[in-house]
This record gives structure tokens, sequence and C-alpha cells, in this order.
């Protein structure tokens, strides 16, 4: 029973760590007189370049705006087809409807919460023009075989990779290697410049429509010459957020150190007979951007999720959902998505919690969150 009469300390599902150092380098960019794309977006680039193995690498607003105009610089637009997963955060298919393309959704591993490559082979058509993987929560897709199908059918592959910055498959950086590999500094990923992403790799006329669709379409060539060679948008990184992602680079290793290690925590508390369902654990390869169990099926769980929820928060403890399944929302039942078609993604987006995670948390945190769900489940079981 909880006292009363103390505060419950809150603990959110997941709270971005900044530092002094972070805080006074972006006061000495307040300061410089230059605030919008200048030397500190020029010097984040350059770093993650680096630190994905030199692939050219650029940044903007979010990985929203990345995915949507790495399927611009692909020449993907009406009448085409993308190959993508039922279960993701809804940006990864919006992008794709907005560029006038079709998404064409697949199922997802129950556990891995990857798109099912057996099923991307199949979905194929003469109209599919590329496929736009999630590696989920950090976990990386089965690279070789991704590659491997696309290939073998001549499709682009733009990589949705807003979880996975510091993932690696088989030791090698997810967005060191592959087509074009889109990652998102949200506070909530693994490192943040506030709002902001970035695409890693493309061929050099890729790189040219980017950066053209990343700033009106305008191309400078002298003093008083401009151009502009195509209606581009406006979705280029301040450096008052760069000198954020700077600091925050230089603490990835360690932040995705600390993730690995508490959630390491989480397996080892709930061994081999956990109350719920744990996600594929995979290698050191994975980088922990969410820990995301699933609660017991509906019929052997006496609460709903959202009870669920609210009894964690009681105890105070926060808990997210990533993510509802996409085709179900409105917007994808309009085109002619339906209950039943994708019954992992489903199951995933109905019985999903994503539990406290993020390197500022404290081992005893752990234990805190996994007495409390094992205490609301035990209440709840279905005999
Ligand atoms: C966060 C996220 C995005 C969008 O990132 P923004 O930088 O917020 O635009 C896209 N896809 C996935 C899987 C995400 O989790």
């Amino acid at each position: 029973m909880n006292d009363s009469s103390k505060p419950v300390k809150q603990l959110p599902f997941t709270r971005p760590s900044i530092d002094e150092d972070t805080i006074a380098l972006v006061a000495e960019v307040l300061r410089s007189g230059w605030l919008a794309s200048g030397p500190k977006v020029a010097q984040l680039e350059a770093e993650l370049s680096a630190y994905l193995g030199g692939r050219p690498v650029r940044t903007q607003t979010s990985a929203t705006a990345g995915l949507e105009m790495a399927l611009l610089a692909c020449g993907i637009g009406k009448g085409d087809e993308v190959i993508t997963p039922a279960l993701s955060f809804v940006a990864t298919a919006n992008v794709i409807v907005r560029v006038g393309a079709r998404p064409v959704f697949v199922d997802v591993g129950l556990d891995s919460r990857n798109l099912d490559l057996a099923q991307v082979e199949a979905a194929i058509t003469p109209r599919t023009r590329a496929i736009l993987p999630v590696h989920f929560a950090g976990l990386a897709v089965d690279m070789d075989r991704l590659y491997a199908i696309a290939g073998k059918h001549g499709l682009r592959v733009i990589e949705d990779a807003a979880h996975a910055i510091g993932s690696s498959w088989r030791g090698r950086r997810i967005g060191s290697f592959g087509d074009l590999v889109v990652f998102s500094f949200h506070p909530n990923k693994n490192m943040t410049t506030v709002e902001g992403g970035a695409i890693s790799g493309g061929s050099p006329e890729e790189l040219t429509a980017i950066e053209l669709h990343r700033w009106h379409g305008q191309v400078k060539r002298g003093p008083d010459d401009f151009d502009t060679l195509l209606p581009g948008g406006k979705y280029n990184l301040s450096d008052v957020a760069a000198a954020v992602g700077l600091g925050q680079l230089r603490r990835l290793e360690e932040f995705n150190a600390r993730r690995r290690k508490l959630t390491a925590r989480y397996f080892e508390l709930w061994g081999a007979e956990p109350p719920v369902r744990l996600p594929e654990r995979g290698d050191a390869g994975h980088s922990w951007h969410v820990f995301t169990p699933l609660l017991p099926p509906p019929e052997r769980l006496a609460i709903s999720r959202r009870e669920f929820i609210e009894a964690m928060r009681a105890r105070g403890i926060g808990v997210g959902v990533h993510y509802p399944a996409i085709h179900l929302f409105s917007a994808y039942r309009a085109l002619g998505y339906r209950e039943g078609q994708f019954p992992n993604a489903e199951a995933v987006g109905r019985r999903t919690v994503t539990l406290p995670l993020f390197p500022a948390m404290e081992l005893e945190d752990v234990d805190r969150v996994v007495s409390a769900a094992n205490d609301i489940l035990r209440g709840a079981r279905v005999p």
C-alpha cells in the first residue's frame, strides 16, 4: 500500500538528458549572432558522417521531413507503391501518402515488431518502387535479406531509422550502409536536437534533390545570381538545434549502453515466466529506444490496457503506447484497409505498453516498475 502522506516519485516513460556543456553551447550559439543553418549544422553533419563511417549526412527539421524528402528524391509519387509495416509511428505511412504514392502494408513479427520479409516479397507488384522498413525499438531488420530482396526486384530502400541511431546489424552501424537511412532527433529518441532528423546515404543525384527540397529549391551561383530549380520546401535545421545535437552525439554511446543495461535488468527480473510477453531481445547491436512488452491477451486479463496504464500512473509510473496499428486509423481505412489483415500488428497495437526506459533512470527504478506491474497483473489474472 502507498503511504498517502508521502508524495510518490513520478517516473515518466522517457525523458531526455541534456547536460550543462550542451546548455552552454546553446547559449554560445544564441550569443553568436548566427542562429539558423550555419557552422553548427555543418559540424553536426560532419560528426554524424564520421559516426556513420564517412557517408554523406544531411540534417533536417524532423525524420518525417527526411522520409518525405527521401521519397521525393527517389522520384516516388503518383501511381507508385511503397511496402511498409502496418505497425510503426504513423509518420512512416503518412509520408508515402503525402507524396501521392500508395502504402502497401505487411505484417510484423509479434516479438521483433519488424516487417515480415516473406510478406514483403509477396507484396511486390510492377508498381512497387521502394521498401520502407522500420528498425523497431532499435532492433535492426535483417539487412542481408532486405537488401537481397530489394536488389532482386530493383527497389530502392528508405530505412526509417527513427529508433535506431547507434544500432547495428552484425557489427555494422545502421546508417553506415544501405540506400537512404533516416534518423529522428525528437526529444523522445536516443539523441535529440529538440526537433530534427538526418538522412544518411543517397546517390549524388538524390543528395542534390534533398538539398533542393530542404531549402526552397534554390541555388546561389553568385552574390546576385539565384535560381530556383524546383518548388522546394523549408526543412533546414537551425544552429541552435544543431548545438543540442553536438552535445547529445558526444554522449550517444554512453546513453545507449545505459539503455542496454536497464533493459537487461527488465529481462533479468522477469526471468523465464514473465507476466507480460517480452519483446525480442536481439544482440548487443540493439539500441533499445523503447521497451515495449505485451500485456496478456484480453481473454486472460480481467482489466483493460487503459486500466493497467491508470493503475501504473497511480503508482507514479508513466506508461506509453508504441503504437496502434496504422491500417486501422481512419485515414488508412479510407484507403481500403480493414481489421484482420495484419493480426500481429493488431495484437501489438491492442496489447503493447511502453515501460520507462531512459538514460537517467536507475536500476532501482526498473525494480519499482517491475514490482508495480507484477502487483497489478497478479490481481488481474483470469483463472
Ligand atoms: C519518431 C518517429 C518518426 C518521426 O520522427 P520526427 O522526427 O518526430 O518527425 C518516424 N518514424 C518513427 C518510427 C518514429 O518513431
